[in-house]
């Protein structure tokens, strides 16, 4: 295994412990999502090998290309934005879709997965940032989103904090965690999923409850 990337991994793992055992939650209630974007597939190789079963990219194709090249037994997320039309090919190969951003892409979703035959799981994108220009659902625009989808599981929500000093994006993470619990209340469903905390904030995302965690450069940082 590539010692680099084992180094990288064990001090991830130790923050993310650490993190869990100051908010009092169990190590197993926090998935790490080893984001590949910028890493090789000898990096991705190297991972899987390490034990590490859920990958993250950001675009859909590397994402295609990695599904059908990889064994069968990754778990690939979609963290960045979907193309209406890459929908159908990315639910072939996506185990999540953390990156819902909009109402037309939901029901894109849902047509695909009806004609798959297969249900899409999905969580909601949300900017909290308050800049227009972000993808991502606003706050108020959730709050009049009504789950009609029959052939879509929307299992939780996702955001990105603006980079900022760790501390800083924990009202953002409190937020989230917030209008999750504020949906599930109003669709009298459970929503176990927040996915929050990148390589930067990922502990402040973990104290505040996140359940995926997607992080790249502190794992594949020095990784051939
Ligand atoms: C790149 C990316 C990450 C990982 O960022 P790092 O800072 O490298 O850990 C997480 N989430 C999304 C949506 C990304 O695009």
């Amino acid at each position: 295994m590539n010692e680099r990337l084992a180094a990288n991994l064990e001090a991830v793992e130790r923050r993310i412990i650490r993190a869990c055992s100051k908010a009092g939650r169990a190590r197993e209630s926090v998935r790490l999502v080893a984001v590949t974007k910028y890493a090789s597939d000898a990096a991705v190789t190297s991972a899987y090998a390490a034990g590490l079963r859920d990958f993250g990219e950001s675009r859909p194709q590397q994402l295609w290309r990695r599904a059908a090249q990889f064994p069968p037994d990754l778990r690939w997320h979609l963290i960045g934005h979907l193309q209406r039309n890459k929908v159908e090919k990315t639910l072939h190969s996506a185990a999540l879709i953390h990156s819902v951003d909009s109402v037309r892409l939901l029901d894109e979703i849902a047509r695909g997965a009806q004609r798959q035959r297969s249900p899409a799981d999905v969580l909601i994108e949300v900017h909290l940032s308050g800049e227009e220009a972000k993808s991502g659902f606003a706050p108020h625009e959730l709050t009049s989103l009504c789950p009609v989808w029959d052939s879509v599981n929307i299992h939780g929500l996702m955001t990105m904090a603006a980079l900022q000093v760790p501390e800083e994006c924990r009202p953002t993470f409190e937020r989230l965690r917030r209008l999750r619990d504020d949906l599930s209340t109003r669709w009298g469903r459970p929503l176990p999923e927040l996915s929050m905390g990148m390589s930067n904030d990922f502990e402040v995302a973990v104290e505040e409850g996140a359940t995926l965690v997607r992080i790249g450069s502190s794992i594949f940082d020095g990784v051939p």
